[in-house]
């Protein structure tokens, strides 16, 4: 059994910032991770490879749109997709091996595996391949994220109905492609496509865009998205989507009510995403999560578990990788007995498109 002062769950930008400053402070520190590499949904499946992508359509965009007003001409040009998707996956790659070796620089112990809470002061990680080690640290430190969220009726089969997770690894430029949800994943990863000139259809059941920042940068947002041919269906509340085998059909009611569908090759479904805990064994220690599926944490980031902490996307708060990597640093130094802080209303949010 190996025993540790901290043990952070999760190693996303909130629990591998989190490592890192405990083992700065001088813990002995474990990170488990439950996928294969580190970096958790941003590295591997949220802000890394969308900007990769976000960075390789424009410059497509640029040479189609722009370049002949620069005196530039280019022949025959085209998208090689599948090459834009290894680009990404290697930007990915080297990104996550950037997380392993600070790791290593910093003693910090890496467990793969499902990280499950015995009690207090004991978890088990379970390898893919079953195998169990059992793991006590004085402190926990819980940051394992979040996971796409969706409501009745469409459910993502990872096909055709799709989240962000499988849109950033397409085979194909879709012809169409129908995005639920006008928030800042859907409307990144419908720039992307609608730059490699697929036709994209916006759904949102709020009158605007961005419909949780002011209202006037949904207006201009609006605008400026307009141009790149993307077209927006707003107080549209969607019903069901269906997948035809090589098409989708989504259903919505507008309005007045009234029910009207639409049909494309793939339906993105980005209307937020949801905490996740699944496995982590919440119940054997007494931590309840909050109608939101939220971890319940107090000012210093505390469960109702006095040695166990939660950060990052798994508690209140924006959902933002710098949001994470704050409250991993400010949780490592409050274990260490200093007096950090965090201004939550100092948070910045970004759409990148
Ligand atoms: C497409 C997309 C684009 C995004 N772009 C941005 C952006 O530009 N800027 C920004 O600030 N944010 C962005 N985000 C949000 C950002 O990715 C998250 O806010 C951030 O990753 C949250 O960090 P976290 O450490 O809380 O959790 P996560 O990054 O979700 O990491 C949690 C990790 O915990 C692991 N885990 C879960 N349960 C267990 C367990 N029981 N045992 C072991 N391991 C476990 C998971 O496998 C995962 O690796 C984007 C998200 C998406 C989907």
């Amino acid at each position: 059994m190996s025993k540790y002062d901290v043990t952070v769950i999760g190693s996303g930008p909130g629990g591998y910032v989190a490592a890192i400053r405990c083992a700065q402070l001088g813990f002995k520190t474990a990170i488990v991770e439950k996928y294969s590499t580190l970096g958790g949904t941003c590295l591997n499946v949220g802000c890394i490879p969308s900007k990769a992508l976000l960075d390789s359509s424009e410059h497509y965009h640029n040479a189609a749109k722009n370049f002949e007003d620069h005196g530039v001409f280019l022949k025959d040009l085209k998208v090689d997709f599948k090459k834009m998707v290894e680009r990404k996956n290697s930007v990915v790659d080297q990104t996550c091996k950037g997380i392993d070796y600070l790791m290593g620089k910093n003693k910090i112990d890496v467990l793969h595996g499902l990280g499950s809470f015995v009690d207090k002061n004991t978890i088990t990680v379970t390898d893919d391949k079953g195998k169990q080690t059992k793991v006590t640290s004085d402190k926990f430190i819980i940051a394992t994220g979040s996971k796409p969220n969706y409501f009745p009726g469409m459910e993502p089969d990872k096909k055709r109905i799709i989240t962000s997770t499988e849109a950033l690894s397409l085979k194909e430029v879709p012809k169409k492609m129908i995005v639920i949800g006008g928030g800042v994943i859907g409307l990144e990863l419908g720039s992307v496509y609608a730059r490699l000139g697929t036709e994209v259809q916006v759904i949102e059941f709020a009158d605007s865009i961005i419909p949780t920042m002011d209202k006037t940068m949904g207006k201009e947002l609006t605008r400026v998205l307009k141009k790149l041919k993307i077209k927006f269906s707003l107080s549209h509340k969607v019903q069901k989507v269906t997948n035809n085998g090589k098409s989708v059909t989504v259903t919505a009611l507008d309005k007045k009510d009234k029910e009207v569908s639409f049909e494309a090759d793939y339906c993105l479904v980005a209307v937020g995403r949801k905490p996740y805990t699944e496995g982590l064994g919440l119940e054997n220690v007494g931590i309840k999560i909050n109608e939101r599926g939220q971890i319940e944490v107090n000012d210093f980031l505390q469960t109702s578990s006095e040695n166990i902490y939660a950060i990052g996307d798994v508690i209140r708060g924006a959902m933002l990788a710098h949001k994470a990597e704050d409250e991993g640093v400010f949780v490592a130094e409050k274990i260490a007995g200093q007096n950090p802080h965090i201004n939550y209303d100092l948070i910045p949010g970004v759409v990148y498109t």
